[in-house]
């Protein structure tokens, strides 16, 4: 049972923190940067900040609700640490730059963990990267084993890099067209798709949406490269348009996500439709280092009832249907409406901080909550396994706390029932 609690009403300031998180978290959901694929304008310029800083590591972390995750690293080889403790999470909440020119010296954090390691942090010079709606989704910083002080220029010097790497952030999601695939961006699918859903609304016509995403993705970046993963982007891409009429739309939501509106088509044929790309996907062979390799993909559909006539709840059904489609085994289509997938099993996708809690709250874990429904939820962490199969699930921004039974679980993620 979901239960209401008055977990954000300790005090007023919690309670603004909470919302403050969350809009951040949203802010950073839209950007649509959270684990992309490294990219050369990013490595650039981590590159140029460790020259010219000539430190241990520069890099460009991205925080969520539990992990730093770096879109780009100079001097070390990792993903991502968890966000507890670290120099970047205390950055993203100043207006300013943080500099910490001798960290063992400094009474903020000189039994901070980082410091103290072995060849710890002794110089930080970090800048938060704020959107243009003055939101902090991470950092650009410099980092070295040894204390330092900051010449003249070299803090204006990383506040421009800063600036350029937020640029760029934002112009990828402004973008009307993919780079890789050649598909409508995100945002021109939002902005079609919505004059679509009125023109269908006015006219009584139907209009089906079919969303999919490729199945153990990360497998083929992880087994055969990230060339490898673009190629069979490519490929897809190129596979579905040629099934598409003119009218259709078709466009890459995300990473390995994708989506077609199917103007003017009932609902069966959209079934159809999805049924076709299913097959031209699931034949597709690729070679790759002398291996011949094949992808799959899970499919959700849903179309207008005559009750609902807006893009978001269409895409929402259609990602609740596809969600459905993982569930029960991939490589499958699953419509809206069809058996018990309805609002009762939906989930939404989101980013929110969260706090699984056990042993009587006395151990709590940091997660990122990136599905949500009346019924359960998805939720990421560092890693799960000292996670009971049951404990509470707490999200401060919507005060909620749930009983959470364990129904599946990764390395790092964990499906959950709500009881
Ligand atoms: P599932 O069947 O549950 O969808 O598993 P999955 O492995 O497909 O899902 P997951 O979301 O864990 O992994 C998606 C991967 O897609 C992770 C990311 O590195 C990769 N990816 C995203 N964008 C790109 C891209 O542009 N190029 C390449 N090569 N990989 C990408
Ligand atoms: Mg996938
Ligand atoms: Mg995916």
């Amino acid at each position: 049972m979901i239960m209401i609690n008055n977990l954000t009403r300790k005090g007023e300031g919690g309670n603004r923190e909470a919302g403050d998180e969350a809009n951040r978290l949203e802010a950073l959901e839209s950007l649509g940067i959270l684990d992309t694929p490294r990219e050369p304008a990013y490595d650039r310029i981590v590159r140029l900040v460790r020259a010219s800083f000539d430190c241990d590591m520069a890099l460009i972390s991205v925080l969520d609700a539990h992990r730093q995750w770096y879109k780009a690293i100079e001097g070390a080889d990792m993903d991502e640490v968890p966000v507890q403790d670290t120099f970047c999470r205390r950055t993203i909440n100043m207006e300013g730059p943080l500099v910490v020119e001798d960290a063992a010296q400094h009474p903020n954090f000189k039994n901070n963990p980082y410091v103290t390691a072995e060849n710890g942090v002794r110089f930080y010079a970090g800048i938060p990267l704020k959107t243009k709606n003055g939101f902090s989704v991470g950092t650009l910083c410099a980092v070295d084993s040894e204390p330092r002080v900051l010449r003249e220029g070299d803090l204006q010097l990383l506040e421009d890099l800063a600036t350029i790497v937020v640029e760029q952030m934002e112009l990828r999601e402004q973008a009307m067209t993919d780079d890789l695939t050649g598909a409508l961006s995100r945002r021109a699918f939002r902005s079609e798709g919505s004059r679509l859903a009125a023109l269908a609304s006015r006219h009584r016509h139907p209009l089906p949406v079919i969303c999919f995403d490729l199945d153990h993705f990360k497998a083929i970046n992880d087994t055969f490269g990230h060339s490898a993963g673009d190629e069979v982007l490519r490929t897809i891409s190129q596979t579905v348009q040629k099934r598409m009429r003119r009218s259709d739309v078709f466009a890459r939501l995300g990473g390995e996500e994708f989506a077609v509106l199917l103007p003017e088509t009932e609902r069966r044929g959209g079934v159809e439709v999805a049924e076709a790309l299913r097959r031209d996907i699931s034949a597709l062979r690729f070679d790759f280092g002398g291996k011949s390799v094949n992808v799959t993909a899970s499919f959700g559909l849903a179309s207008f009832d005559g009750q609902i006539n807006d893009l978001d709840t269409l895409l929402q059904r259609a990602d609740a249907a596809l969600y459905q489609s993982k569930k029960d085994g991939r490589n499958r289509i699953t419509a809206w409406g069809d058996g018990d997938v309805s609002v009762k099993i939906a989930r939404r996708r989101v980013l929110k901080g969260g706090k699984i809690s056990f042993r009587n709250g006395g151990s709590t874990i940091d997660c990122t909550v990136r599905t949500l429904g009346q019924q359960g939820a998805g939720l990421d962490m560092i890693a799960t396994t000292d996670v009971p199969n049951e404990f509470r699930l707490l999200i401060k921004a919507d005060g909620l706390d749930a009983k959470c039974e364990v129904t599946s679980r990764t390395r790092t993620h964990l499906e959950v029932e709500f009881v």
